[in-house]
């Protein structure tokens, strides 16, 4: 009695569990088509049924949200340590010039869109 298990998230193939073991609980899944698999020995179907279909595949938005995550954690680093050397160096604190820091994502987010926009229109011409 197989339950459902989600497609091979590599190639979509059909998963299998391999019971390879004496006892008959004990048991590893990969995929039919191309071997993929977790590489653990699950003490129940039940166990590497959830293992298999609660794997995360990164998509676009997860990757394009890490990579907003680490630029505003950057932006936000930098602004300390500019923070810090500069009330190090004027010896009082005031608003000054690392504040631009915090903008940081806003500058690479404009900056990003300008060199696409160039792009396609650089394309644009080559095409015409
Ligand atoms: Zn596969």
């Amino acid at each position: 009695m197989h339950r459902k298990l989600k497609p091979c998230p590599f190639c979509g193939g059909k998963p299998e569990f391999l019971h390879i073991f004496e006892n008959k609980e004990k048991c590893m899944i990969e995929c039919s088509v191309c071997d993929g698999g977790i590489d653990k020995v699950f003490l129940s179907e039940r166990a590497a049924k959830a293992a298999w279909n609660g794997r995360v595949i990164l998509g676009r938005k997860a990757k394009r949200l890490i990579k907003w995550a680490a630029i505003s954690i950057l932006s936000v680093i930098l602004f300390l340590i500019g923070k810090e050397s500069a009330l190090r160096e004027r010896g009082y604190s005031a608003i000054g010039g690392e504040y631009l820091l915090l903008l940081l994502p806003v500058f690479y987010y404009i900056f990003e869109r300008v060199i696409k926009d160039w792009i396609e229109a650089i394309r644009e011409l080559i095409e015409k």
